[in-house]
């Protein structure tokens, strides 16, 4: 690991000037991703500058009958916890305690874990190209090992998958993030466009500037929040990313969908909201052929490559369970 300097800051001015001060400056909360890849070499950050003192305010979760605000320095396993997350928004508690370890989430900070970077072993290790580690050297992944890889979103330049599960629950509960430090100060930016697809730019992964620092998630609370549920596919039952994963908020009354939202992970480059498959659903009986019917549409644009294609029978599958047994919760709701 190279030698950096190091700046705890106790206000939202100091964090946002001292990242600006100092070149390839980062924040750091938690350090469970950063400092995994400090220690690969894959990040090496002349600056870190600590966020963990900042006002108690950043570290809290309120809710009302209009929204759930999640302060940025809230911990993963502090949410998963929360009795109004468990009970209001079950994705999102679902989400969370399918990530990572409890170890991992008893450290790692909300506004950190929807900025994790890519697991992709070409990506971490050294000595490969990479046109996310350095734009414009290729992409190992292409013609490699790319079992893990995504299947929508991709480019001829990036196929790494988004790695995270707690962004899957957001997008699909059309969540908003609130920064300061950007070009004109504090701002709100939709959670949808937080994350960029890899175009011709991979190494461009976010809609933030440099310097600038997410500070709290709003998601706004509808019938939908509380019928609302997350299903999770990996190798193994504990501490493994998603191979596919699938995100599903809905409302159902008298027996027909009136809302659904619906994302995917493990399959994608970015978070993913399906909103052609929500359109399948909307204002029908859900049954299984509908829900198959809408897998189809979630995975058209879908793009295999040589390791990967069974992510999208696999993601259609886990898509259709995913729907049947948050159906299965709206209508126990219902009634
Ligand atoms: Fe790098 Fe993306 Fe290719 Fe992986 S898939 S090697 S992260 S450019």
């Amino acid at each position: 690991m190279e030698r950096f300097a190091y700046r705890r800051e106790a206000s939202v001015e100091g964090a946002v000037g001292a990242a600006r001060e100092a070149a390839a400056a980062q924040f750091v909360a938690g350090a469970t991703n950063l400092t995994d890849y400090m220690a690969l070499g894959v990040l090496r950050p002349r600056t870190l500058v600590d966020i963990n003192a900042l006002p108690e305010r950043y570290a809290r979760i309120e809710s009302n009958d209009a929204r759930l605000r999640l302060g940025a320095l809230v911990r993963m396993s502090e949410a998963e916890d929360h009795p109004v997350v468990r009970t209001r928004y079950p994705l999102i508690q679902q989400a969370l305690a399918l990530a990572a370890s409890r170890q991992i989430r008893s450290m790692a900070s909300l506004g950190g874990n929807v900025l994790q970077r890519t697991r992709c072993e070409y990506f971490r290790g050294q000595g490969f190209a990479c046109n996310k580690r350095i734009a414009g050297s290729g992409c190992a992944a292409l013609e490699g090992l790319n079992r893990a890889h995504a299947v929508l979103g991709t480019s001829e330049n990036c196929i790494a998958a988004y790695a995270g599960d707690l962004a899957q629950a957001l997008i699909a509960l059309d969540a908003t993030v609130e920064t300061v430090g950007g070009p004109a100060g504090a701002r709100r930016i939709p959670f949808a466009e937080l994350h960029r697809r890899p175009g011709a730019t991979p190494h461009i992964e976010t809609a933030l500037a440099a310097g600038e620092l997410i500070t709290y998630i709003d998601v706004p609370a509808g019938p939908w929040t509380s019928r609302s549920r997350y299903v999770k596919v990996r190798d193994r039952e504990s501490y493994q990313f998603a191979l596919a994963s699938a995100a599903i908020a809905m409302q159902v009354e008298n027996g027909v969908v009136r809302t659904v939202r619906i994302a995917l992970g493990g399959v994608a480059t970015v978070p993913w909201r399906a909103h052609e498959a929500e359109a399948v659903l909307t204002g029908q009986r859900l049954d299984e052929a509908r829900a198959a019917r809408a897998a189809e549409v979630a995975f058209e644009a879908a793009q295999p490559r040589r390791h990967n294609a069974f992510k999208i029978p696999l993601g259609k599958r886990t898509l259709v369970r995913a729907l049947l047994e948050t159906q299965a919760m709206s209508v126990a709701h219902e009634a």
